[in-house]
């Protein structure tokens, strides 16, 4: 039996290839900009720890940025787009004008079944060790998202007008969570 397990799983095509990695905002746009600390080097520094993790797993993974450039999000779309099989993953950090808002939700294009499958996997694994409000997984019309041919998901990854989320999502140690989190449900889509 488990050899046949062990079959079944080695004939089986792989869900996906490489995974493309957004890190939002850069260069003239900020993003949010709470306490000092702004959302576009959040996301970048975000994205480079997860590229290290995926990478480490011998999982090809690619940047939409990698410096502190702005970028068109139908450019970023277009950076996935180039390769078939291809994950696509935006990375943003929230705000909300009410201050004690907090949590982690992740975002697919409505109607796409396996975006909602992807969502949930990241969704639960960054709620299962972080502890943090779990907004959970939602569809929305985000153009990113919606120029993407394959697979896409968008992880709004905390609150940063929540000085206590702020804190955290400021600190590098908190950053790599989220990195090994997110590959984690990476990894269970595939
Ligand atoms: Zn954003």
């Amino acid at each position: 039996m488990l050899l046949l397990w062990a079959l079944a799983g080695s004939v089986q095509a792989q869900k996906f290839e490489r995974v493309v990695i957004d890190p939002g905002h850069g260069g003239k746009d900020n993003g949010s900009k709470w306490y000092g600390v702004a959302e576009k080097t959040l996301t970048l520094d975000l994205a480079k720890r997860i590229q290290k993790v995926l990478e480490g797993k011998g999982i090809d993974a690619k940047l939409t940025r990698s410096t502190d450039i702005y970028v068109e999000l139908v450019d970023r779309a277009a950076v996935a787009n180039k390769t078939p099989n291809t994950l696509f993953l935006s990375v943003h950090f929230n705000a909300h004008r009410d201050r004690s808002i907090k949590g982690i939700e992740t975002f697919y294009y409505p109607g796409s079944t396996e975006g909602r499958v992807l969502a949930t996997y990241v969704q639960s694994e960054l709620g299962n060790r972080i502890k943090t409000r779990n907004r959970g997984v939602k569809p929305a019309r985000l153009k990113v998202l919606r120029e993407t041919k394959g697979v896409a998901v968008l992880v709004e990854c905390g609150f940063i007008s929540n000085r206590w989320e702020c804190q955290r999502c400021a600190s590098s140690w908190f950053r790599q969570v989220l990195a090994e989190e997110i590959v984690e449900g990476i990894l269970r889509y595939r």
